[in-house]
């Protein structure tokens, strides 16, 4: 089965699940797919896979110590019945993913949505693994995820959903071992269900989770961090495209925690947004969209086009605008062969994992795009999860301007790192950060005794 029958398969089998009343009907829903921009059919794990292959190669790396790097740990996979409002069990598959602990305890988010599938999973693991080693942190590579549409579950059965995960994982869990954190679909409130979960069976443990509630011993800066480290990687960029903040114009992608962030923080330094897209439709303005304003919408519950004052457009044109800089913040596999020419912009940061597709990042090369690529990119959550997991340690807790400091520096020390070697080497970001993460793995696995 291609892996657009299998979307298409597990978003009939959820509009099967029948009688939630969110659901839209039949047409609505048709329409509302054809207006969505097409995800690319590579999948997450094919594009990961390429640019690991691609930097393995140019490091020399011995075929076999290649394959080790390639696989997982460990992938567990687990049922996750749950009775809802509607008197039925529904039955959802929950993944684990634990890539490659050389460097320290796994680390990395769990996802709530109903494309999440192993081979997604497993991709996003890898991607962890790769992440952590560039920026500098001391944790392996996870990733963790249920098949499920939050959207479509009332509060109490996302919690059911959250805690039988947690159930059924925790063995392979702990500040130790493995440690999640947000992803798509999850929020501070699904972390703090899910420490309550793991500290029923091991007693008060906050720093079995990260991205977890103030009140529960989550961080200051962590909610906004991604974003936050996406803008820190802008302002290392922009100089190399003589771009200034307060003359930047920038198109977002996805107004989810990554690209909320990211917009405001940019507003902060005076760009301006002519352009943004969610789930449910794009808008644009020469004007600027107040990201600010457009934040109280979706926190009251609405979405991107209720927004006043802005052009509605069909959220597959929203990457022909015209901008200094375009963030991808939703899905994987969203610049794809067939819109990547199209693409309107001289700097991609790219919030959300994987969005470009090999195929894609090629051509935006050949159109002199400035990719900050997401294995660098992106990595401001976990910088600040890493911060958490330590304060969680010490039972201390640091302000927010300490962690939004440490965070700065953090990102600015591995973006001058991969940018040096991609000028040294002459490759792109993506292929000198890959390179970076990689060798650092390599590293720590042989210290060990793990390849010999
Ligand atoms: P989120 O669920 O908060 O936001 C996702 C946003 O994308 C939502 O606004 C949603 O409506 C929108 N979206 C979904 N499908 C879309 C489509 N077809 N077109 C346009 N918009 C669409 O998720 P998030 O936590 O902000 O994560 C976004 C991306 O960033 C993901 O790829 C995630 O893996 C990555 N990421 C997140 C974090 C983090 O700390 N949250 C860290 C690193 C990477």
């Amino acid at each position: 089965m291609t892996k657009e029958a299998s979307r298409e398969q597990t978003a009939k089998a959820q509009a099967d699940e029948g009688g939630r009343q969110a659901r839209d009907d039949a047409q609505g829903k048709e329409e509302k797919e054809q207006r969505q921009p097409q995800r690319a059919e590579v999948s997450n794990y094919e594009i990961v896979s390429h640019y690991f292959g691609k930097a393995a190669e140019r490091l020399d790396l011995d075929e076999d110590i290649a394959s080790v790097l390639r696989s997982s740990y460990r992938e567990v996979q687990v049922q996750i019945p749950v009775k809802q409002n509607d008197g039925k069990i529904h039955v959802y598959a929950g993944y684990r993913v634990q890539h490659n602990g050389a460097r320290g305890p796994y680390k990395g988010g769990i996802r709530f949505h109903p494309e999440v599938d192993l081979d997604e999973v497993r991709a996003l693991a890898e991607l962890m693994t790769w992440k952590t080693a560039i920026v500098g942190i001391p944790y392996g590579g996870a990733k963790g995820g249920v098949n499920v549409n939050p959207k479509q579950l009332e509060e109490g059965e996302r919690q059911s959903v959250a805690r039988s995960f947690m159930d059924k994982i925790e063995k392979v869990l702990g500040p130790t071992r493995d440690i999640p954190a947000p992803d798509v679909g999850t929020n501070a409130q699904t972390m703090a269900w899910l420490m309550d979960e793991y500290g029923k069976l091991h007693g008060h443990t906050p720093a079995c989770v990260t991205g977890k509630p103030i009140a529960l011993e989550g961080s200051y800066g962590r909610e906004a961090a991604t974003g936050r480290g996406v803008v820190y990687m802008y302002r290392e960029a922009a100089p190399l495209l003589d771009l200034k903040p307060s003359e930047t114009s920038f198109v977002v992608q996805g107004f989810g925690n990554v690209g909320s962030w990211a917009a405001r923080i940019m507003q902060q330094l005076g760009s301006k947004m002519v352009g943004v897209s969610d789930a449910e439709g794009a808008i644009h303005s020469e004007d600027g969209i107040d990201a600010d304003k457009l934040g109280e919408i979706i926190d009251d519950g609405g979405t991107v086009t209720d927004y006043d004052g802005a052009e509605q457009l069909p959220p597959d044109d929203l990457i022909e605008l015209e901008c200094d800089v375009f963030i991808p913040a939703a899905l994987g596999g969203m610049i794809h062969k067939q819109n990547a020419d199209r693409l309107n912009a001289r700097m991609v940061v790219e919030g959300a994992n994987s969005p470009t597709t090999p195929a894609a990042d090629d051509i935006l090369a050949g159109n002199d795009v400035l990719v900050v690529p997401d294995v660098m990119a992106n990595a401001g959550g976990v910088v600040v999860s890493y911060f958490e997991w330590v304060q969680n340690l010490q039972h201390f807790r640091w302000d927010e301007r300490e962690v939004n400091d440490r965070l700065g520096r953090m990102m600015r020390k591995a973006f001058r790192e991969v940018s040096a070697r991609a000028k040294e080497g002459d490759v792109p970001l993506r292929v000198a950060a890959y390179e970076q993460g990689i060798e650092r793995v390599v590293e720590a696995a042989s210290t060990r005794g793990y390849l010999d």
